[in-house]
């Protein structure tokens, strides 16, 4: 597919002719199945060109303003990584808030090639090399549906502690979903975030930041993709640990990434101090079934 610049346009329809020139056309909408929040479909051009777009209309959840926007910076980002994973490229999104829609280039669903996961071990070892001066990230974002604070933070636990943990738990707390027990158990841990975490993390990673296994997928060439970012540059070890959090990917990725980039030892004692995190987002998004995740956390570190 051709460099094109991110275009705003008010619908798909005349994005397509900003991408694609002026005769260009949308011949067919397909569903895609498996997202969370948006609809998700298959275009087909009349050339033949696939392009996937996201947008609202009878989406489960309404987004929260510039969504879509955000996804694609966090897309950007990351396929600017030397050697990291394959990302879609963004190439338009809605000008007009009130009908939001990110389109992107299309990755055709394919299986698993041999050696996939080594491949994509190293490639996200590569990644997480690309740094910036500071914790954080250029502007906020999402995770899910939930606003992610961000900014700069010279110090990767008063980041996590703050815009990470902190947000999150006076959220659910002002929900009605965390007891005093839980609240009071998360700010020990927050206190606890320099003896716990500060030895480790010195360097600011790229992240992809929501690094569950339905937010990677398998091109037509057997090679992984990551999909569905929330962007900030953290600690490597938090995109592991949520890669770990709904069942592992491969042991050949993990075993290739430690070979690239080994973890500091002691990661498993830290892996769930990452994952409090995603414990409370998911608190957070879908209510009380996560509370056990998150004071077993508070039990274990609090
Ligand atoms: P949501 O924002 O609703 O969580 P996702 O970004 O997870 O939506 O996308 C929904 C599904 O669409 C994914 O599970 C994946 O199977 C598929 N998908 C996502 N991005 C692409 C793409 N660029 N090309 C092809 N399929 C995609």
């Amino acid at each position: 597919m051709e460099t094109c610049p991110l275009v705003s346009a008010p619908c798909p329809e005349e994005a397509v002719r900003a991408l694609f020139g002026a005769s260009a056309r949308i011949e067919s909408r397909r569903p895609v199945s498996g997202g969370c929040i948006n609809r998700a479909r298959r275009l087909r051009l009349q050339d033949g060109t696939l392009l996937f777009l996201k947008d609202q209309a009878g989406a489960r959840a309404t987004s929260p303003p510039f969504m879509f926007a955000r996804e694609a910076e966090g897309l950007v980002a990351l396929g600017r990584a030397a050697g990291g994973p394959r990302v879609p490229r963004p190439l338009a999104i809605g000008a007009d808030e009130r009908q939001p829609f990110l389109l992107m280039e299309w990755i055709t669903p394919g299986s698993a090639g041999v050696g996939c996961y080594e491949e994509f071990g190293r490639a996200l070892a590569a990644m997480h090399r690309e740094t910036a001066p500071a914790f954080g990230f250029e502007h906020d974002n999402y995770i899910g549906a939930t606003l992610q604070p961000n900014g700069w933070e010279r110090d990767f636990t008063t980041f996590f502690g703050e815009r990470r943990l902190g947000y999150q738990i006076t959220l659910a707390e002002s929900r009605g979903r965390a007891s005093r027990a839980m609240v009071r158990g998360v700010h020990r841990i927050i206190e606890r975030l320099d003896e716990l975490l500060a030895p480790v993390v010195t360097r600011p990673a790229l992240l992809h930041g929501d690094l569950w296994s339905g937010n990677h997928m398998i091109d037509d060439q057997g090679r992984v993709a990551i999909i569905d970012p929330a962007v900030y540059f953290g600690a490597p070890e938090a995109d592991l640990a949520m890669s770990e959090m709904f069942g592992r990917l491969p042991r050949q990725f993990y075993d290739a990434y430690q070979e690239v980039a080994p973890s500091a030892p002691g990661y498993e004692e830290r892996r769930e101090i990452y994952n409090l995190y995603h414990a409370l987002n998911h608190l957070n998004l879908f209510g009380g079934g996560y509370a056990g995740a998150v004071t077993a956390a508070v039990q274990r570190y609090g």
